[in-house]
């Protein structure tokens, strides 16, 4: 069975573009079909300003959710980054591995540090090397799939990078991972501003859609998402970037392709009437089973320690096995 591992940074609340990008398919695909790993990426969320006892609440609300979505202990291993030390361990070695200028490279590092400039701060070591630390949560487990959205790509070529290199270098080792993209909604985008992407911690604002959005929430911020000028209902995600996240939400919301979609909406009006229904009816079920969760924290802590502890197990061996490779 294929080994399937993915994660969810709790640096903010969770958006429709985390759960189309990625976690819809966890829970509806990957979790039956593959021996599959889900981890609340808690380490990652320091590699930015932030508040000791809000990554902690945040954490748990990504783990609640991530349950509330359909993932079932049962079926795969649910858990938290930080409950299992071979990630870290892992990623020291690999910061041998990998070199200061592929770092300096990745976009998302370029933008995130351009930003955090900007802001008059200064920019964590850590975020310059969150990406080895994403290839060690990826290839402790001898990873075959990662299923991510769109943005992550560059960051698990690096992975498959570092894994090729290490092989090379001190013997084979770690499975060489892919990615895979959900075939629509790979790239939720901001519905303020629909050429950057719904990001869950740049932003708290009109142009996100949270997963715990009131329904009454959801529809207004979808009925004022800004369209582009023109006013027939088209697919162009070049010339009509809101129109185009509009029919590709809906799209992955209701089944179909975004392009025959188009062809059924004279107006914008009521292609976001019908996208915010849409929205509304998926994230019902999630924020129902979300509050019954709430309601039993212990059920959740229990799934986390077990989820941690069958971690550690399958990550050890391979982790031990780099340390000897590498000459320790
Ligand atoms: P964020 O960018 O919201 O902080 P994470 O880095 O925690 O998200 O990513 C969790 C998963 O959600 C990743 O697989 C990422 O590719 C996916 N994802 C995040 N934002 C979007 C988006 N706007 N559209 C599609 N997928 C997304």
């Amino acid at each position: 069975m294929k080994r399937v591992f993915s994660g969810i940074k709790p640096t903010g609340h969770l958006t429709l573009g985390n759960y189309l990008g990625a976690m819809r398919r966890w829970s509806e695909v990957d979790q039956h079909e593959a021996d599959a790993l889900f981890c609340v990426v808690d380490l990652h969320a320091l590699t930015v300003d932030h508040d000791p006892g809000r990554v902690r609440r945040l954490s748990r609300q990504a783990a609640t959710l991530l349950l509330a979505t359909g993932l079932d202990p049962r079926l795969c291993t649910v858990f938290v980054q930080s409950h299992v030390d071979e990630h870290a361990r892992l990623s020291y070695l690999l910061e041998c591995v990998a070199t200061d200028g592929e770092m300096r490279r990745m976009i998302q590092y370029k933008e995130k540090a351009a930003a955090e400039r900007a802001r008059g701060g200064s920019v964590r070591l850590s975020l310059l090397t969150y990406p080895v630390l994403m290839a060690a949560d990826i290839l402790a487990y001898g990873t075959d799939e990662v299923p991510v959205g769109d943005d992550q790509t560059q960051h698990v070529e690096l992975t498959r990078d570092l894994a090729v290199r290490f092989n090379q270098r001190y013997g084979r080792t770690f499975v060489v991972p892919r990615t895979t993209h959900p075939e629509v909604a790979a790239r939720v985008m901001n519905l303020q501003d629909p050429t950057s992407k719904m990001g869950k911690s740049d932003d708290v604002g009109p142009g996100v859609v949270y997963l715990l959005d009131e329904p009454e929430t959801v529809r207004k911020k979808i009925m004022r998402a800004v369209t582009d000028s023109g006013s027939d209902v088209v697919h162009d995600r070049e010339a009509r970037p809101g129109v185009s996240n509009l029919l590709e939400i809906l799209a992955a919301c209701e089944g179909g392709d975004p392009e025959e979609l188009a062809g059924a909406y004279e107006t914008y009006g009521s292609l976001k009437k019908e996208t915010a229904e849409a929205v509304v009816e998926l994230l019902k079920p999630v924020q129902r089973r979300h509050q019954e969760l709430c309601a039993d924290p212990s059920y959740v802590e229990g799934v986390l320690r077990e989820g941690a502890e069958r971690a550690r197990e399958m990550a050890r061996p391979r982790v031990d096995a780099a340390y000897r490779a590498i000459g320790l």
